[in-house]
């Protein structure tokens, strides 16, 4: 007898274009899988979860972030870039112990499971040694989150840029001992560094591991002055194009670039956030949509901002509107004819577009029959967000990760009444906490950032990129 879950809801998104938006609706998941969308499916014998007054919708992808990072979570909050590269690369990285990259994976993919992010593409790039990546795995699968492991070497690949030192062979071992098939909740990637951080003969080597490897890339580009120096001019030169290809930032590529990685099919990846803070240029989303390219959303460093989706769709959103609207003013238009950016785009980009940059489109980003059950239910019987006018909008302007309150992986509930299912969340507070105490104690004996403190007033000297 098939495991059978109907779940009947006020609004259901269903971020499929044949499937539209319904309301009322219901969605039947049998053994994991997505098995109905409809108003009214009749079902009497599955397990129910009645939920009038939810929003239900595809799980949250978020296709960069640096996962490692999350037990010195908002450390960097008014800091630079020159602070950051000093205080979390120069500084804090090279202490990690394999147990803090651990419980920084286990704390940083539960709080997105948590806010209802279902995917997360973990950007690891501090794996000291082999240990260090086996720790980084396994804090994925604890997690219990889907997740795509992308495998970005450390602190050997990642200073004296641009680096000769080429990228990690570990990731073989690591492509037999845990990710033999693809068939499973944390599939692996490679996060290279790309024609920005590494040299042009190095990068080439980088490319062909991948290739070797058999995974996906993904790959900054474009962030700051770095990313003027034309680097998809140079992978295209090279023939380094290609459709299974994520470009984190974009912000300061050429238009023709954008064009390129159209041409190639490539995705992308916008992380307004950081973009914003640490000076990496005006988050690229309309350009990028102007090139033909619907972006994805990332957090990207969660030791600066927030690891929920609903921020990075409102900073998305409002950059781009801001841009928008300064750009019209300029020309001399006071009121333009529409916004190009809607709410519903935004969601877009955080489910069916993320979905796509992590190549599990045909697996999860919407709710089509046939796909992975990864659902989350938002309660909108709040003061917030009742009456329910225009589900977009609350999704984007209002909801925040409070109002979370059913999260499904694969058909399994990990989240239920607004709790994690089976999780020991003070495990996993005392771990994070204790890994931060572990690297605030060895700061004091680190010459570049000896003088660390916490309580948000502390800035490491700035180095010049
Ligand atoms: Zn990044």
């Amino acid at each position: 007898m098939a495991e059978r879950m109907l779940i009947k809801a006020g609004t259901v998104l269903s971020m499929d274009d044949d499937l539209g938006v319904l309301t009322p609706g219901e969605v039947l998941i049998e053994d994991g899988v997505i098995a109905a969308v409809g108003t009214d499916l009749g079902v009497t014998d599955a397990e129910v979860i009645d939920a009038p007054d939810s929003i239900v919708m595809p799980g949250f992808v978020d296709t960069h972030r640096h996962t490692w990072q999350a037990p010195l979570r908002l450390i960097a909050s008014d800091w630079t870039l020159g602070h950051y590269l000093t205080g979390l690369h120069s500084g804090f990285s090279k202490h990690f112990r394999p147990e803090d990259t651990y419980a920084g994976n286990l704390l940083g993919t539960l709080e997105a499971l948590d806010s209802g992010i279902t995917t997360l593409l973990d950007w690891s790039h501090n794996l000291a040694t082999p240990a260090h990546a086996d720790a980084a795995i396994e804090g994925l699968k604890d997690s219990g989150a889907r997740a795509i492991f992308a495998h970005g070497a450390g602190a050997p690949q990642w200073q004296n840029l641009p680096s000769t030192v080429p990228h990690s062979d570990d990731v073989k071992r690591l492509r037999e001992e845990f990710f033999s098939t693809d068939d499973q909740l944390v599939t692996l990637a490679m996060a290279l560094r790309g024609p920005q951080f590494a040299t042009k003969e190095t990068t080439l080597l980088d490319y062909q591991l991948a290739r070797e490897v058999d995974t996906r890339i993904t790959v900054h580009v474009g962030d700051g002055e770095w990313g003027r120096s034309r680097p998809i001019e140079w992978l295209r030169e090279n023939d380094l194009l290609a459709d299974d290809v994520t470009y984190v930032h974009c912000n300061e590529l050429g238009d023709d670039e954008l064009a390129m990685i159209a041409d190639s099919g490539g995705t992308a990846s916008v992380s307004a956030d950081i973009e914003l803070q640490m000076g990496h240029g005006w988050p690229a989303t309309g350009r990028l949509l102007d090139a033909g390219i619907r972006p994805s959303l990332s957090i990207d460093v969660c030791s600066s901002n927030g690891g929920d989706m609903f921020g990075a769709m409102r900073s998305t959103i409002a950059s781009q509107r801001g841009r928008d609207n300064g750009q019209a003013a300029e020309e001399g238009i006071s009121l333009v004819e529409e916004l190009r950016l809607g709410c519903r785009d935004v969601v877009e980009f955080a489910t069916v577009e993320g979905a796509r940059a992590c190549g599990l489109d045909d697996k999860v980003g919407s709710l089509t029959p046939g796909k992975q059950a990864d659902v989350i239910l938002i309660d909108c019987d709040t003061l917030s967000l009742t009456p329910m006018n225009n589900p977009w909008g609350a999704i984007v302007y209002a909801a925040h990760p409070g109002n979370v309150d059913t999260v499904i992986v694969a058909g399994k509930v990990v989240k239920r009444d607004g709790e994690l299912v089976g999780v020991d969340v003070d495990r996993v507070k005392r771990l994070a906490v204790e890994t931060r105490d572990y690297l605030m104690t060895q700061a004091e004996g680190d010459a570049a950032i000896a003088d660390a403190e916490l309580g948000g007033a502390w800035l490491p000297e700035q180095v010049r990129a």
